[in-house]
């Protein structure tokens, strides 16, 4: 009964130091502490953790955190314990098994992170009986979907675990699901229809560019004359990362440091962490670079050839501006790079074939549009954006469209 429950404005101000909710975030807390099942479709960067940790400092019993990521699970259980919530993780990479479990069993743990392929062991079911489940919050839920764009078997294996509980509630977490694949998340994980709640998509403070691909370096390094801020460079293969990197920073004279998963990992965490601090820093990465990064101030994103979807380049290009101050996401394509998608779709099972090749398709026409691309971007979230948004290249420079009927006509009368 929620009515005993404090006021989760008062637990927001005193646990989590923030004066309000933003957002959607009040409606998903509330559905949690009143036991409704929940699907969260939420931008990156729109604060979807706290939607499961202030219900897990509230609720009796623990919340059991799915994600997939050990270094995103690292991440998240620093913040948590900063704020003074108790949180664990149970990875290969942890010692401390034996007393995370006490704890679980003794009541005096908020968060317990795990990873699917666990969670989904009869082990952790058995475990999991020996003391009150207060939530299962599932993160980065796309994954359950072969129509999302990084499906991950696992996630599957999810089911059973849930519907051992099915007094406990569930809380489904994504930035990142087109219509298709909220149905099917709905339906993976037994979540009532009337419980998806989807947060606003626009980020009016960015600026969306998309251009022809000429000379990257020399397009990249003109970008980094007008935004002296801290950049990100999204490069498609590790060498072009080592390459792009030395070059920009040869022609611009700034600090440009690589990022990719070949580096040594001293390297690499050294090379996020100068970025995290900088104030001017750019860095050249692999996709591999930016989950669990909170870096508020992003001035630009750059991709130097097209990102695997339309939902990649929204995630991705949200890296910028979530300070909210003006911040710009430019890609430079070519024709090539669909060319070699294209390729690579050949190869694949029927199954995610088709998947893939809707990806792509709705990519290209973002690419291509001489309409304004925020408008594209929105109308593919599901939402009902204005036709022109006035902060992207097509709307500050409408490009001129060849009207084939006015040409017909002028080259007859000719
Ligand atoms: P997401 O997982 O949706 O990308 P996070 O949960 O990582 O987002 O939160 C992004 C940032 O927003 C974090 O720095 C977090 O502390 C902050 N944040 C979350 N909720 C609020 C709030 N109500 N007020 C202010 N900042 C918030
Ligand atoms: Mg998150």
């Amino acid at each position: 009964d929620t009515t005993l429950l404090p006021d989760p404005r008062d637990t927001l101000q005193h646990v989590f130091g923030f004066p309000d909710f933003r957002g959607v975030q009040r409606q998903v807390v509330d559905r949690v502490l009143n036991g409704q099942s929940t699907l969260a479709v939420m931008p990156t960067g729109a604060g979807k953790s706290l939607t499961y940790q202030l219900p897990a400092v509230m609720l009796e019993g623990t919340c059991i955190v799915i994600s997939p990521l050990i270094a995103l699970m690292h991440d998240q259980l620093r913040s948590a314990r900063a704020n003074g919530v108790r949180a664990a993780t149970l990875t290969s990479a942890d010692a401390d098994w034996r007393e995370t479990m006490d704890a679980f069993r003794a009541g005096t743990l908020d968060l317990l992170y795990v990873a699917p392929e666990r969670a989904s062991q009869p082990q952790f079911l058995d475990f999991l009986t020996s003391a009150p489940v207060a939530l299962f919050a599932i993160d980065e839920a796309h994954c359950v979907s072969e129509w999302g764009h990084d499906f991950r078997p696992d996630y599957r294996g999810l089911r059973p675990l849930l519907d051992s509980f099915p007094e406990v509630p569930r809380l489904a977490l994504t930035a990142t699901a087109d219509h298709h694949t909220r149905g099917d998340i709905l339906t993976q994980l037994g979540i009532p229809e009337d419980g998806l709640i989807v947060a606003g998509f626009d980020r009016p403070n960015i600026r969306y560019t998309i251009r022809h691909r000429d000379n990257p370096v020399r397009q990249i390094a003109r970008l980094m004359e007008d935004e002296p801020g801290p950049g990100i460079v999204y490069a498609p293969t590790r060498r072009k990362v080592e390459d792009m990197a030395v070059k920009l920073a040869a022609a611009t004279g700034r600090d440009v440091l690589p990022y990719h998963a070949g580096l040594p990992p001293e390297e690499r965490a050294a090379n996020q962490a100068a970025f995290v601090a900088s104030e001017d820093m750019v860095i050249v990465a692999t996709v591999a670079f930016g989950m669990g990064i909170d870096k508020p101030d992003v001035r630009f994103v750059a991709h130097a050839g097209i990102p695997k979807s339309i939902e990649a380049y929204y995630q991705e290009t949200g890296r910028a501006g979530r300070d909210g101050d003006p911040s710009q996401a430019v890609m430079f394509w070519g024709a090539e790079d669909f060319a070699i998608a294209r390729q690579r779709l050949g190869e694949m099972g029927d199954a995610r074939q088709e998947g893939e090749r809707k990806r792509l398709d709705a990519l290209a026409a973002l690419v291509e549009t001489p309409a304004c691309r925020r408008a594209i971007l929105l109308r593919h979230f599901g939402e009902d954006p204005p036709e022109q948004c006035g902060n992207c290249d097509n709307c500050l420079a409408p490009p001129e469209v060849i009207d084939a009927t006015e040409l017909a006509r002028k080259l007859l009368s000719a």
